[in-house]
């Protein structure tokens, strides 16, 4: 789960890590009224939206005005900028060209800036490990400074029993050419920071930039939090932070209804039962000339339900052009699969062409039914040949 920067900030907050002041507004009043508890006299107004990269960011009503990002000097520039901000479309490197809408602001104390570093800690799936990822190019996105300079990039990997240690801390500031009181400052900065990413089960803490000051204090410029949905049930409490106008609605959804779905820019929508094999049904899709519209993993234990359910969203998608059903029979029986799917291309008054691939239990039944059904279904024996087929349908459907 996403959450926004100011929420991001008040969590770690709560662990001791160093943060701007700042209020969240939704009008321009309140946006007014929290300049005014800020002390001044330099403000910065902050879109909130779940993308990064505001601050190089244009608005689409405004392309050649001012980005996501505004310092300003006065309580009324704070009340302007809002207004000009709240319910405009902004564009960043993230958002895609569609953008998103600012429905909320960040009003924040101006900080004075020395340095702007980048720190994030993550997990690495490779090594099992929370991992410290550091660099001095602080403002640039990591995956440029990855491109361009990856030897400005610092890594070291916490061992999960032990956990965070100083010296941990100590390598990161030297290698980011700290110094003086700035060390101590960052070995309990990334201290905080582990403790917080451990505490509420996050999968990614980004802060970029790291800011250090010019009194030599080091504060979270900027945060980004994601949180481990598989662990979202032990923190009840963060489940209100959740901004759902944020998420794509079909992925949200999926999700009430216990499905995994991802959506993708092809045009073949595939409704597969279990993780590894929707993965491979995009591969071989693509290996015949296809291109995926969405991962969908309908799980375990589908039921009829869920399979209309799968439909509906698959068909949200005005881009899919064919779909493509490949389910193995375990534990489902392959009869009450294909009565799901004859039950749900009624429902939904199919109109692309529809190829499904069963194997399992009751196998012979299950293409008896849709056999039966008197529906357009087009059956196949075996992954390839339905990769082939949906593909093929879809071309001569055009
Ligand atoms: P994004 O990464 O989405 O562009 P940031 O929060 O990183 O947004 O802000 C962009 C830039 O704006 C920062 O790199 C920093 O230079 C400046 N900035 C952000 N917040 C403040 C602040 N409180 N005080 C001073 N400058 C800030
Ligand atoms: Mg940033």
């Amino acid at each position: 789960m996403n959450i926004h920067e100011y929420q991001a900030k008040a969590l770690l907050a709560r662990y001791g890590v160093p943060v701007p002041k700042g209020f969240v507004a939704y009008t321009k009043d309140e946006a007014v009224d929290a300049a005014r508890k800020l002390p001044g006299p330099v403000f910065v107004v902050k879109s909130q939206i779940h993308a990064g990269g505001r601050g190089a960011g244009r608005f689409k009503s405004d392309p050649n005005g001012k980005g996501g990002v505004r310092v300003v000097k006065s309580v009324e520039d704070v009340g302007a900028q809002a207004g000009a901000m709240l319910g405009q479309i902004l564009v960043t490197k993230q958002t895609g060209p569609a953008g998103k809408e600012v429905k909320r602001v960040y009003i924040e104390e101006g900080v004075d800036i020395k340095r702007e570093l980048y720190l994030s800690l993550l997990m690495d799936r490779a090594t099992s490990e929370v991992t410290i990822i550091a660099s001095t190019e602080g403002g640039m996105s990591i995956e440029e400074v990855a491109r361009q300079h990856p030897e400005k990039i610092i890594k070291v990997a916490i061992d999960p029993v032990a956990g965070y240690q100083q010296y941990h801390g100590r390598k990161i500031a030297f290698a980011l050419g700290l110094d003086g009181k700035q060390v101590g400052a960052a070995v309990k900065f990334i201290g905080n920071l582990y403790k917080a990413f451990t505490g509420l089960d996050c999968s990614l803490v980004e802060i970029n930039p790291l800011l250090i000051t010019g009194t030599g204090d080091v504060i979270a410029l900027d945060a980004k939090v994601n949180l481990d949905d598989n662990a979202l049930y032990r923190h009840k409490e963060l489940e209100e932070l959740r901004d759902e106008s944020e998420e794509d609605p079909a992925e949200l959804e999926a999700g009430k209804h216990g499905l995994n779905y991802i959506k993708l820019d092809g045009t073949i929508g595939c409704m597969v039962n279990g993780a590894g094999l929707a993965m491979a049904t995009m591969d071989i899709i693509k290996l015949y000339g296809g291109s995926p519209a969405n991962f969908l993993d309908v799980g375990g234990g589908a039921t009829k339900e869920r399979i209309t359910t799968a439909f509906k969203i698959i068909l949200s998608d005005a881009n899919v052009e064919g779909i493509l059903i490949n389910i193995f029979g375990g534990i489902m029986r392959c009869d009450v699969i294909a009565e799901g799917v004859v039950a749900a291309a009624r429902e939904v008054s199919l109109h692309v062409p529809l190829v499904v691939r069963l194997e399992g239990t009751n196998v012979d039944l299950g293409k008896k039914i849709m056999k039966d059904s008197g529906l357009p279904i087009i059956s196949a024996d075996n992954l390839a040949e339905a990769a082939q087929k949906v593909v093929t349908a879809v071309k001569e459907a055009k």
